[in-house]
């Protein structure tokens, strides 16, 4: 076992710092490739959370370095940021490969685009305009501004950090905000590594702070009264929760929840295309991925054909060393994910499911620690049990079968979720018909998995509420003040006649 004496350290990141938490409490990160701990973390109780909130608020009083900076130059820090990460992300997707186990070619095309987010937003900061309106009263002048919220609190999942937490971030500062991250426990190490790097972009301090923890912390920011919004990136049960207890303040939230997204292959689609928007969607990430295509429908004619293609693909996928150029499927990320995935498998069993590939666990030579599990396809799976409804977050795919659009379609949106969906067709006025009727966020149509940071991404239903990337996420960061000037000279008083 590794000694706490040898684990990596890093503090809670407030008003430009790195301090310790006020109780003293800790908890470490463990590696899901080996099983062993590496880094150590401050616990942050709702006393570290107020320093931070605090220290955010001050950062955004009028007259303070941030507030006074102008639009153009607070796009310009961000500018600065993005160049920073760019720089050391290889550095930084190792360590995000260290605490979530996913493969570094993935981790390392997220960091490379990740400061796009911040040169998207960036530009966008001094774009921000309010409008004139022609009133009935001509003597009136009639402006608005659009202003930002105050303090923001970040609240990000494990599966892409840096990408995740860049995707609230980057609008919220745009806009002109202040900001509280409060990253997974699984996985704080990107996020504080980038928090290093914000002097040296400019940030006057407070402007961005990081509080590490557990589901304690993010409640205190949660319900942390200076907190103007919160922006949550995580599985539903907690969007709920969180939901709830802003609502009862009168608070905003933006919410980007879970999916159980549909891959839809008609008989007229390139199966080729199909096959590998299929393995990419489920497996490409071992699941673990919001948008994971974790159900495939498949059309009749083509229903055994394309579940052969896929058994043999899935069994060819190599799972390894996440570090490895050759791993194409890394672990899981924590052991209670991978007793979930195990539950899910063996209740579609006990439902009727027949098992196509894979099902076990997987073992990996030299790594007998690690969370492997093996690229899992479960055929004739019924819509309405638990495989197809709920998500797994794991390398389980549930493949049903379909006769016509109609029955596609219904089958597609009878699930409480509705973030993504795949449609394969080389009909065009088919892709285009069954585009509109699917409800979901995304509909990729011939591709699937495909994010960017001026597309507007996020869910319908219980997938969740607001939008992140594109023009509109700047809208879920700023509010509307309308200001009304009477230019004339006369004075109007209501109690005076006129004669
Ligand atoms: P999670 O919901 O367990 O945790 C997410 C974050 O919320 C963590 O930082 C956690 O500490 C915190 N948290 C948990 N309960 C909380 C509460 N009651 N109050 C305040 N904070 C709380 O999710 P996870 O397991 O870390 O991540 C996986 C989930 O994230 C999946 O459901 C996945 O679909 C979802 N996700 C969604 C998107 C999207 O953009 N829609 C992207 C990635 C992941």
């Amino acid at each position: 076992m590794t000694q706490t004496a040898e684990l990596e350290r890093y503090r809670l990141y407030i008003d430009g710092a790195e301090v310790s938490s006020d109780g003293g409490e800790t908890f470490a990160s463990t590696n899901p490739a080996t099983g062993e701990p590496w880094a150590r973390f401050e616990d942050a109780g709702a006393e570290d959370v107020d320093r931070a909130v605090a220290a955010a608020a001050a950062a955004f009083v009028p007259g303070s370095p941030w507030r006074s900076l102008s639009a153009t130059r607070r796009g310009g820090l961000m500018f600065k940021l993005a160049d920073l990460i760019r720089e050391h992300a290889e550095r930084i997707a190792a360590i995000e490969v260290r605490e979530n186990g996913k493969l570094m070619r993935e981790m390392h095309a997220q960091l490379g685009v990740a400061p796009d987010w911040l040169t998207y937003f960036g530009g966008l900061a001094d774009k921000i305009e309010g409008r004139t309106i022609p009133l009935d009263r001509t003597s009136v002048l009639n402006y608005t501004q659009r202003e930002p919220l105050g303090v923001v609190g970040v609240i990000v999942p494990w599966n892409s950090p840096t990408m995740l937490t860049m995707m609230a971030v980057a609008p919220a500062l745009a806009a002109g905000n202040t900001v509280v991250i409060k990253p997974s426990e699984e996985t704080s190490a990107s996020i504080l590594e980038i928090a290093r790097l914000l002097e040296q972009a400019g940030f006057p301090p407070g402007v961005v702070n990081v509080v590490t923890g557990g589901r304690a912390a993010g409640e205190a920011l949660v319900a942390h009264p200076r907190v103007a919004k919160i922006s949550f990136t995580g599985g539903d049960a907690a969007g709920r929760a969180i939901a709830s207890a802003v609502g009862a303040r009168l608070g905003r939230v933006t919410l980007e929840l879970g999916g159980k997204s549909a891959n839809i292959v008609f008989d007229d689609a390139q199966l080729e295309a199909a096959e590998a928007g299929i393995l990419a969607g489920i497996f490409a990430a071992g699941g673990q991925t919001c948008i994971a295509g974790s159900r495939a429908l498949i059309h009749a004619p083509i229903y055994e054909e394309l579940l052969e293609r896929l058994r043999r693909r899935a069994e060819s996928i190599v799972v390894g060393d996440p570090m490895d150029p050759a791993t194409q499927m890394g672990p899981v990320a924590t052991a209670a994910q991978l007793a979930k995935i195990e539950a899910h498998i063996s209740s579609a069993r006990a439902d009727g499911a027949r098992v196509v590939a894979g099902g076990a666990r997987a073992s990996v030579d030299g790594l007998s620690g690690g969370l492997f599990h093996q690229p899992t396809i479960l055929a004739d799976v019924a819509n309405d049990s638990a495989v197809a409804q709920e998500e797994i977050f794991g390398p389980v795919l549930a493949v049903m079968r379909f006769e016509d659009e109609d029955e596609a379609v219904a089958l597609a949106n009878a699930t409480p979720y509705g973030l993504a969906a795949g449609v394969w067709t080389l009909n065009v006025k088919r892709a285009h018909r069954v585009a509109s009727r699917l409800e979901a966020g995304t509909v990729w149509v011939n591709l699937y998995r495909a994010v960017t940071f001026n597309s507007p991404f996020g869910g319908y239903k219980a997938s969740g509420i607001g939008r992140v990337n594109g023009i509109e996420a700047l809208d879920e960061f700023l509010q509307t003040k309308s200001v009304w000037i009477e230019l004339d000279e006369a004075i109007q008083d209501p109690f005076v006649l006129k004669v």
